[in-house]
């Protein structure tokens, strides 16, 4: 055993000199035991690889997408002309996929990918204004290791949270068409049985809500989304065991107008670190 009381895994490396002899002296069942965990390291890093698959999968089939034509048209359309700030930029101009820990336990859910913010990096929330506010509360949590997103090669990581959209493709002025919603809600189901570890499902403002609450439909979790009703702070223990948290979206109309302020956006996020186990 090491010193944190781990076993001494260099016993039974086959490069080891007396390892035969050393493992004689083992009682069987210490054998026993060692093996056992043995195998349950191996099962974990096993389960893990797979998760880390799947996970990968999912971005290929997500960014490759063409399903909503009039969404790819606007995307591709926005990455030609571009803003003048951003002229000298290569638009990143198709679906964005989610990212975050692939063990989180919080599940962030957006509306869709900002024209010029997530649509142009490729990352959601990054280098848009919406996530110039999110970013500082989700880093002074403890949730981001930096508090400001300005492209996917910045090193910013997350921990215990993975953060996405109903809708990965930006539509214009901000509303996907329902069918669009419902055209991409195979990619969102992929993702949450992708993160089995979710504990918790923030979504940001009420076209996330409905997306999420459609999901729990089409799964057969919940039967109807009139009984869940969107707020900011509004808290639901659906069927399964995860928990549903409103709130409302950070974008600049909301938090220009003081409609969603720091502190009230800070609430809901370590109310759901609380019942995430992450405080
Ligand atoms: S919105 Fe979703 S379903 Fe539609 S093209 Fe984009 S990724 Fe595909």
């Amino acid at each position: 055993m090491d010193a944190n009381g781990n076993p001494d895994v260099e016993l039974f490396s086959p490069m080891s000199s007396g390892c035969t002899r050393r493992r004689t002296a083992l009682s069987s069942a210490n054998v026993k035991l060692l093996d056992k965990q043995s195998k349950i390291n191996q099962g974990k890093s096993t389960r893990s690889s797979k998760k880390l698959l799947v996970l990968q999968e999912l971005h290929e089939a997500i960014t490759t997408c063409e399903r909503c034509t009039r969404l790819r048209e606007y995307c591709r359309g926005i990455g030609e002309t571009r803003r003048k700030a951003y002229r000298d930029e290569v638009y990143w101009a198709r679906p964005v996929p989610g990212f975050g820990d692939p063990k989180a336990r919080i599940h962030v859910m957006g509306l869709a990918p900002g024209a010029h913010g997530a649509n142009r990096t490729g990352r959601p929330f990054t280098g848009d204004g919406s996530g110039d506010f999110m970013y500082p509360v989700l880093h002074e949590l403890g949730l981001a290791t930096k508090p400001k997103a300005v492209a996917r090669e910045d090193g910013l990581k997350l921990r215990n949270l993975w953060i996405s959209s109903v809708v990965r493709c930006a539509p214009p002025g901000d509303k996907p068409k329902p069918e669009e919603i419902r055209n991409c809600s195979g990619h969102l189901t992929a993702e949450i049985e992708a993160l089995p570890g979710v504990r918790v499902v923030v979504c940001l403002g009420k076209i996330a809500w409905d997306g999420y609450l459609a999901h729990l439909v089409a799964s057969g979790v919940i039967e109807r989304r009139s009984a869940y009703v969107f707020g900011h702070g509004a808290e639901y223990l659906l069927p399964h065991g995860v928990t549903l948290l409103g709130s409302y979206h950070p974008s600049l109309r909301n938090t220009n107008t003081g409609r969603l302020d720091r502190v009230m956006f800070a609430r809901v996020f370590v109310k759901a670190m609380e019942i995430a186990g992450l405080v």
